[in-house]
């Protein structure tokens, strides 16, 4: 491991505070292990700001000593991003997590960074609104990891990504200043809309010290249903007709195949088959009702118009919170159930709406081309074309993972083949970092490394994440 000169260690602790920093191995041991286990990191110093003053201070002088910095937050993210290597600070968020205010009249809430997302959504809920943004890690994933990744989730559907969902934001430079880009307007056409440029950026271009986020009104209630279809061809055909039906009220539109299912009952306890006769996939499918109107009735109509066309095979309505709740698991436990059943290679992938089914046949095919004991299951946000598609090789997990790049290019391939995305939601960070370079052009990977030189001349913020190594 590179040890820090103790100099620059000194005037790190100095910028963080009395209790801004550890040095002992036990306490950073956690921030260095990601989800996944498949990055393992090093950092000798760990700094643990409380306020956007002490990032500004810690970010001075990581500038004028040239030292590499990576900032984290929960450590949820999938593709090692918030993982530091030798000779890099880590820089965690966890303390600065304040809600800065709320504003019923504005509709907005100010987080600071590293406010974990279910207690943002705590917040807009007790404010009587609601923080859309939702996805299985809420628990543990902050306001800026979710900003710095672009969060999508499970309600993209209805209200964006994290980028539609941010009004301001506030971000340390590489050279320490703060950057205030809070003014929070809906309409401001006054030049580049700068904010954007560190949504999603993965902490390669700033430190996310806080955002105004967008609240919405809260839905008065909640029609859940999961629905039992025979292919997944039909799972598209059948978004646009229960949109219509439900006035795009839909707020959740998820798929899992049969396998995917077959993996939570195996591993999660308290799961129950609604369907145990039904091989295909199964869709989670949920609108959020205003006060003023029900979706439910017309939902009911419009299924019960598709199983007798033989569109679906089953419905089960939630008649209860403990219902919905009890649906909801089934999908929200499927990374966790992959997690718990040995060795996968997980792609997260998008395709135009049209062409998912065409991606599964051609992407599975494509993944036993490489690997013929491999198999492969599918899952996620099929309503914005953001499939998590997941392979594994029960009885051969080193050959699977002996295979990875390989089985990881030949998805690759497939995606790009339907001119869709190699990262739909997860980023890029050190695994995707390199392949990016396949499918972005030279004129947008040099424009990326232009707007890198230019705010972080030094390479010191998040350095060998997000954009290819070399500089081809
Ligand atoms: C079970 C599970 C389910 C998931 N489901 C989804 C899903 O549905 N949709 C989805 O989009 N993601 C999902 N994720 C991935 C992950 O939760 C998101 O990427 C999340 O936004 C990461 O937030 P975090 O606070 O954990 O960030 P971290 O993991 O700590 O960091 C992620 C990236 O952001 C950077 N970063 C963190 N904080 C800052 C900051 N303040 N300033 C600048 N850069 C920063 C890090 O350097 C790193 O590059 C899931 C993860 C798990 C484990």
């Amino acid at each position: 491991m590179s040890v820090l000169d103790p100099s620059i260690v000194q005037k790190l602790k100095q910028a963080a505070g009395p209790s801004g920093w550890s040095e002992d191995p036990a306490e950073i041991a956690p921030h260095l292990r990601e989800w996944r286990g498949r990055w393992k990191g090093e950092s000798q110093l760990l700094l643990r700001p409380r306020e956007t003053g002490d990032v500004a201070r810690i970010l001075s002088v990581c500038d004028e000593t040239g030292t590499a910095v990576v900032p984290q937050g929960g450590n949820t993210g999938l593709v090692g991003g918030q993982i530091p290597t030798s000779g890099e600070v880590l820089l965690s968020l966890e303390r600065m997590n304040r809600i800065r205010s709320v504003s019923l009249e504005d509709n907005t809430l100010i987080a600071e960074a590293g406010v974990v997302l279910a207690s943002a959504q705590k917040a807009a809920g007790e404010a009587g609104r609601l923080f859309p943004l939702s996805l299985a890690a809420e628990g543990s994933c902050t306001i800026g990891g979710n900003v710095s990744t672009n969060a999508g989730g499970v309600n993209v559907l209805r209200y964006g990504m994290t980028r539609d969902l941010v009004l301001g934001l506030e971000v340390v430079l590489a050279n320490g200043r703060v950057l205030d880009l809070m003014r929070g307007l809906r309409k401001d056409n006054t030049g580049y809309d700068l904010k954007q440029l560190f949504i999603g950026a993965e902490g390669t271009l700033g430190i996310v010290t806080a955002a105004m986020l967008k609240l919405f009104p809260k839905p008065a209630g909640y029609t859940t249903v999961l629905v039992a279809i025979p292919g997944v061809e039909v799972a598209v055909e059948l978004l646009n007709r229960l949109q219509d039906f439900s006035f795009r009220l839909m707020t959740a539109y998820e798929i899992m195949e049969r396998r995917a299912l077959d993996l939570v009952f195996k591993h999660i306890p308290g799961t129950a088959d609604p369907f145990p006769e039904h091989p295909g996939w199964t869709l989670l499918i949920e609108i959020s009702n205003p006060s003023a109107f029900d979706a439910t009735e017309a939902l009911e109509q419009a299924l019960a118009r598709a199983l007798e066309e033989g569109r679906i095979v089953h419905a089960l309505f939630a008649k209860t919170a403990r219902d919905r709740e009890a649906l909801w698991r089934l999908r929200e436990t499927i990374p966790e159930a992959q997690r718990l059943d040995g060795a996968s290679i997980a792609n997260d992938i998008s395709v135009p709406l049209s062409r998912i089914a065409e991606f599964i046949r051609s992407g599975e095919q494509a993944v036993r081309a490489v690997l013929p004991e491999a198999r492969v299951f599918t899952f996620g946000h099929v309503g914005d074309g953001n499939l998590h598609f997941a392979v594994q090789a029960p009885g051969h997990d080193a050959a699977l993972l002996a295979a990875r790049e390989a089985i990881e290019r030949a998805v690759q391939e497939e995606t790009a083949k339907l001119r869709g995305s190699i990262s739909a939601e997860h980023g890029l960070g050190l695994a995707k970092n390199d392949a990016i370079a396949r499918y972005r052009s030279a004129d947008e990977i040099t424009l990326m490394r232009a707007l890198k030189q230019t705010l972080d001349p030094k390479n010191i913020l998040n350095p060998g994440k997000l954009l290819p190594s070399g500089r081809g």
